[in-house]
C-alpha cells in the first residue's frame, strides 16, 4: 500500500486525488485537510478513515473534532496542524492541492521529513523555488508535477537528456475570453469569467486562466521543475486542450503528451511514477476531433502572461509581489469588490513599487507577502 496526505482534500485536485485511490484500491490515504469545509471532510473521514485531518480554520476544527468522535481521526488546527499532516512519519507522498501561497511552509516540512511531492500548489514553486528546489535536491526527494502541462514536459521527458532540450512548449487554452480585445474585457462579469471552456476547477485557477496569470505562473513553474532558462520556454495557444504541452530537442524532433482533458491523467501519473494504471473515461479519437489548431498569446490583451515573465526576469522577491497582488486581487474580484481589468492593475502597481530583494529567505518571502497585501488593502 502506497501511504499518502492531501493538503487540500476538499478542492478540485484535492476531490480528484480521491476518485484515483478509490479506483485503485492501493493507496492508503493517512492524512487529509481543508481550509473550513468540514461537512466534506466529515464525509472524506467516514470512507477514507484517515489517522489525521487538518483543519486552517480553529472553530471550524473543533466543530469537526465533535462530529467524528466516534472515529479514529485526530483532528489538529492552523499552520501547526498543516505542518503536522505535511510531516506525517508513515506516509510516503505529499499531494500539495492547498490553493496559494499557504502551501510554502507545508511543503517546505514535508521536503525536510523525506517525502515526495505531488505537487499541484504551483504559487509554492513561483515563489520559493530557489530554496524548494535545492532543498528537494538535499533531502533527496521527486517534485512530482500534477499540472497538467507540467506533467505533459515530465512524461515527454521519460528516457531523454535534461541537456538536450532546445525548449518547452507550454500549450494554453486561451481561456474564457480568447480573441477578445481589451474593451471587451471591461464589463465582463464573475459568470463570465468562470466558465472556462475546457476544465472545470477551483476558483481562483479559473480566473488565472481568464487573466493568463496562471500561464504566466506555469512558465515560472516550468523553469523551476525542469532547470531551463526563461527564454526556453514558449507559450502556445492550442484551444481544444488536446495537447497539454511538448518538449523540442536539439534535433528539432518534438515529443508532446496528448490526451482528453482529465487532471484525473495527471494525478494518477504523479502517485504511480514511473507506472501507468488503467484510468477510466473518454479516449481521445482524432477523426471525431478533426483539427487540433493553434495560436499566439494574446500579449496586448491579456497582461497576466508578460507581466509574469517581467517579473520572473526581474527574479528575487518580484515573482512574489506579482503572485501575493494576484491572490488578493483575484479575491476581491471572486467577492465582487473590483472588475476584472483591476486585476492587471493591482498586480502592476504592486510590482511597480516593490524594491527587489535578491534570493529572499522564507521569512522574507512571507514578509513580502504581507507588505504586498497591506499596500493593496490599503489602495484598493
Ligand atoms: P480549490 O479551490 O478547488 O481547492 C483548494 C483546496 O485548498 C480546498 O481543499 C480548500 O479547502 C483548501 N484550502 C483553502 N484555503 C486553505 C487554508 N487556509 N488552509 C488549508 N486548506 C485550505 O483549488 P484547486 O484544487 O483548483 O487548486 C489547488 C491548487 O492546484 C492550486 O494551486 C491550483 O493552481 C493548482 N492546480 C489546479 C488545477 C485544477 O484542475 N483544479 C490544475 C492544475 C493546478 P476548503 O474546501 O475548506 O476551502
Amino acid at each position: 500500500m502506497k501511504k499518502i496526505a492531501i493538503l487540500g482534500s476538499t478542492g478540485s485536485i484535492g476531490t480528484q486525488t480521491l476518485d484515483v485511490v478509490r479506483a485503485n484500491g492501493d493507496i492508503e490515504v493517512l492524512g487529509i485537510s481543508a481550509g473550513s469545509n468540514i461537512q466534506k471532510l466529515e464525509e472524506q473521514v467516514r470512507e477514507f478513515s484517515p489517522k489525521l485531518v487538518a483543519v486552517w480554520d480553529e472553530k471550524a476544527a473543533q466543530e469537526l473534532a465533535q462530529k467524528i468522535q466516534d472515529t479514529d481521526t485526530k483532528v489538529v488546527a492552523g499552520m501547526d496542524g498543516l505542518l503536522e499532516l505535511a510531516a506525517m512519519p508513515e506516509t510516503e507522498i505529499l499531494v500539495t492541492a492547498i490553493v496559494g501561497m499557504l502551501g510554502i511552509r507545508p511543503t517546505i516540512e514535508a521536503i525536510r521529513a523525506g517525502k515526495d511531492i505531488a505537487l499541484a500548489n504551483k504559487e509554492t514553486l513561483v515563489t520559493a523555488g530557489h530554496l524548494i528546489i535545492p532543498m528537494a535536491k538535499e533531502y533527496g526527494v521527486r517534485i512530482l508535477p500534477v499540472d497538467s502541462e507540467h506533467s505533459a514536459i515530465f512524461q515527454s521527458l521519460n528516457g531523454e537528456h535534461k541537456e538536450e532540450i532546445d525548449k518547452l512548449l507550454i500549450t494554453a487554452s486561451g481561456g474564457p475570453f480568447r480573441g477578445r480585445t481589451r474593451k471587451d474585457l471591461e464589463n465582463v462579469t464573475l459568470e463570465d469569467t468562470l466558465k472556462h471552456p475546457n476544465w472545470v476547477m477551483g476558483q481562483k485557477i479559473t480566473v488565472d486562466s481568464a487573466t493568463l496569470v496562471n500561464k504566466g505562473l506555469e512558465v515560472m513553474e516550468a523553469k523551476w521543475l525542469f532547470g531551463v532558462e526563461l527564454d526556453q520556454i514558449q507559450v502556445v495557444v492550442q484551444p481544444q486542450s488536446v495537447i497539454h504541452s511538448m518538449v523540442q530537442f536539439k534535433d528539432g524532433g518534438i515529443m508532446a503528451q496528448l490526451g482528453t482533458p482529465d487532471m484525473r491523467l495527471p494525478i494518477q501519473y504523479a502517485l504511480y511514477y514511473p507506472h501507468r494504471r488503467y484510468l477510466d473515461g473518454e479516449r481521445l479519437d482524432f477523426a471525431k476531433l478533426g483539427q487540433i489548431t493553434f495560436e499566439e498569446p494574446d500579449m496586448d490583451t491579456f497582461l497576466g502572461l508578460p507581466m509574469a515573465i517581467r517579473s520572473a526576469r526581474t527574479g528575487g522577491s518580484m515573482p512574489t509581489v506579482f503572485n501575493a497582488a494576484n491572490e488578493l486581487a483575484v479575491r476581491k474580484f471572486l467577492h465582487r469588490e473590483i472588475r476584472f481589468l483591476d486585476i492587471y492593475d493591482i498586480i502592476g502597481e504592486s510590482m511597480e513599487r516593490h524594491t527587489v530583494i535578491e534570493n529572499p529567505s522564507l521569512e522574507e518571502i512571507l514578509a513580502v507577502e504581507n507588505d504586498t497585501y497591506q499596500w493593496i488593502e490599503s489602495r484598493w
